[in-house]
């Protein structure tokens, strides 16, 4: 019975010293949900959620009604120009609401997947997952990426 009891708990030592600390990884999950929030709040702001596809949402074209303003050409212009610069911020917005989704998907698996680099499978530092709780791969994968 004792040895029983000893082995359970050298196992459960084991798990927390092989995973993140559960403190830490619900901070960062409530990091996550909070950005979440906030991006998609931002970005029905100007765009309609693509049900089909998710995280995916299409930019409102702002209503141009040449016929009934022929007069005002210009007017037209600048919204087309909002419209060229709305896509590009919906874009990146877009971008940065599927890697916190898809963070926090893997948060909600529990498989270790999380806080592992995508590319070398090593752990990814814990001071970097604080600074972006979204990031996928590690430092030294992020640094060969960028030359
Ligand atoms: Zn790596």
């Amino acid at each position: 019975m004792l040895k029983r009891q000893l082995t359970f708990l050298e196992n459960i030592h084991n798990i927390t010293d092989e995973s993140m600390e559960k403190k830490t990884l619900n901070e960062l999950k409530k990091k996550l949900e909070a950005e979440k929030t906030l991006l998609e709040k931002d970005l029905l702001k100007f765009a309609d959620k693509d049900k089909k596809i998710p995280y995916d949402y299409d930019t409102r074209f702002p209503e141009l009604d040449v016929a009934a303003r022929p007069s005002a050409p210009d007017e037209n212009a600048t919204e087309i120009d909002n419209y060229g610069n709305l896509l590009a911020v919906e874009h990146a917005l877009e971008l940065r609401l599927k890697e916190v989704g898809e963070a926090l998907e893997k948060i909600k698996k529990n498989d270790g997947g999380y806080g592992k680099c995508e590319n070398c499978q090593e752990e990814i530092k814990i001071e970097r997952l604080k600074a972006n709780p979204a990031a996928k791969i590690c430092v030294k994968c992020a640094n060969q990426n960028r030359k």
